[in-house]
């Protein structure tokens, strides 16, 4: 167990680092909060290096002394995975002064860059290069690129790119002892021994600190259609999705499903926010075609697939942007749910994913527990249904008991990762598992999965300083 930290090894901590690069008392606070409001923690010292080699002192110094390190970028984690703990015996380590673009080669299509680079800026830099980097998320303008990759992020662009280990050629790694891994390779194929990145990738800070990625780039899209559209269910969904996707090819690429309740509440609580299509439907998809082909017109593909399901009343309404202001109204629509339903009021959350064909038994069963269970909430099921990942959240009912809403988590919880298991699903496809999922995937994981997980973990931190408390108890 990390020892409670005295003034004089905070002192060495701090010259480490220089005078303006680490934080204590009320600076601290931001750090340790995580996003959600679920945790509250406490550090005496919060350390913003500004390079790999700091990163690697400081790892050298903490290893050497078994001082708990939590690595933190975004802080943008929704299982808690990126703050300290209560105990205040853990310092913060805080990647976001770590922010070059070390270098873009558009004709490898790749690019490096620093841990600490946000989304956001990854993404400009792309574009200056007249290049694409695919990964979407609602967070990109706070989470960063160590972030994503330490929570291996998904999001809306999965179906076509895949997640942030798909995107990934090689990583430069501090390890625990502050010894520097350097694999920042930008090759497509390199068979040499064993594929040591992936170990990092969705390993939530606790077997190294990343510290520098280069990552894949793709053409931009010269093209695009995008639709709201309106079905009565998601087999409905699914049947359209099945469709678009034999006939658009690999240009489908965005394929969301919102229930009625999540847009009622974006339009009521976002402003700008308002619903493309006039008649109300059970459930809405936001569908994206892409391409780099200007001689695709996609839209007319499109609009020709959507009549005939029209036709077949597959589908029941629907509109197709006519303008790339429209098409972003429809992505701010998607995109605004999570922060509705956060104004909305307290919500209970599932990240979990199924195989496709059992998305509508997830969805018709989880939410039967759920009004078993939980009086007091209403049914938020939406995500990306093309990837088989739903938010199966519950938000509070207006006016009913905060208490007994959220003494009903934890019963909840159990309940649906029961349904989720039993339909060989994952209780977390895109969020980690953080602080807030530990106790269940110590009971859920299978014990060979977990022991050689431990291995791993004791391998590459044998004195257990790198965020302890997060993934595993
Ligand atoms: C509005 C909103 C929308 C979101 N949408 C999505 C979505 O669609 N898909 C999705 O997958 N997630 C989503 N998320 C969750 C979150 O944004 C992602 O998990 C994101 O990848 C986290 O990045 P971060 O920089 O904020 O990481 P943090 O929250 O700071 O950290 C996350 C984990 O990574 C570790 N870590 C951070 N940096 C490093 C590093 N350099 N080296 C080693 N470990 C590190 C931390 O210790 C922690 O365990 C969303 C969050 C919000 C708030």
């Amino acid at each position: 167990m990390p020892r409670p930290l005295k003034s004089s090894t905070l002192a060495a901590l701090k010259d480490l680092v220089g005078t303006d690069s680490w934080l204590t008392g009320g600076d601290v606070t931001s750090f340790t909060r995580d996003f959600r409001g679920l945790y509250q923690g406490n550090t005496p010292l919060v350390l913003l290096p500004r390079s790999s080699d700091q990163v690697s002192e400081i790892l050298k110094f903490c290893d050497q002394y078994e001082i708990a390190v939590v690595p933190q970028g975004g802080n943008t984690s929704y299982c808690g995975a990126a703050t300290p703990d209560e105990s205040g015996s853990q310092i913060v380590l805080s990647m976001r002064r770590l922010k070059k673009i070390r270098e873009v080669d558009a004709s490898n299509n790749s690019m490096i860059v620093e841990a600490g680079c946000t989304l956001a800026e990854v993404h400009a830099a792309a574009r200056d290069a007249d290049r694409l980097f695919p990964l979407s998320l609602g967070s990109e303008g706070t989470a960063q690129i160590g972030g994503n990759l330490s929570t291996n992020a998904g999001g809306t662009a999965v179906l076509r790119y895949g997640m942030m280990r798909d995107l990934v050629f090689g990583l430069e790694v501090v390890l625990a002892d502050g010894r520097v891994l350097s694999s920042l390779k930008s090759l497509r194929k390199d068979n040499t021994g064993y594929d040591l990145k992936s170990l990092f990738i969705g390993a939530e800070g606790t077997l190294g600190v990343i510290t520098a990625a280069s990552l894949k780039l793709y053409s931009l899209p010269t093209a695009s259609a995008t639709a709201v559209i309106g079905v009565a269910s998601p087999r409905d969904a699914l049947n359209l999705f099945d469709r678009l996707r034999r006939s658009s090819g690999d240009t489908l690429s965005t394929f969301e499903l919102m229930p009625r309740r999540a847009v009622e509440l974006a339009c009521a609580y976002i402003e700008g926010v308002a619903n493309p299509v006039d008649q109300p439907a059970p459930w809405y998809l936001l569908i994206e075609l892409t391409s780099s082909n200007l001689t695709h017109s996609l839209a007319e593909l499109l609009s020709t697939e959507l009549a005939e399901m029209l036709g077949a009343g597959v589908v029941q309404n629907g509109v197709i942007a006519t303008s790339l202001t429209q098409a972003a109204a429809m992505w701010k629509l998607r995109e605004s749910i999570p922060e509705a339903q956060r104004r909305h009021g307290a919500s209970l959350k599932h990240d979990i994913s199924v195989p496709l064909s059992a998305i509508p038994t997830l969805i018709e069963a989880g939410s039967a527990i759920i009004r078993r269970l939980v009086p007091e909430g209403e049914v938020i099921a939406y995500g990306h249904l093309g990837d088989g990942n739903l938010h199966f959240n519950v938000s509070q009912l207006v006016g009913s008991d905060l208490v007994a809403f959220k003494n009903r988590g934890s019963a909840l919880q159990s309940a649906i990762f029961d349904l989720v298991e039993s339909l060989n699903g994952s209780i977390s496809a895109e969020h980690g598992i953080g602080r807030l999922k530990a106790a269940e995937f110590a009971q859920r994981a299978d014990p060979i999965e977990l022991n050689v997980m431990l291995n791993i973990k004791r391998g590459l931190d044998p004195k257990g300083i790198l965020n302890p408390g997060k993934v595993f108890l």
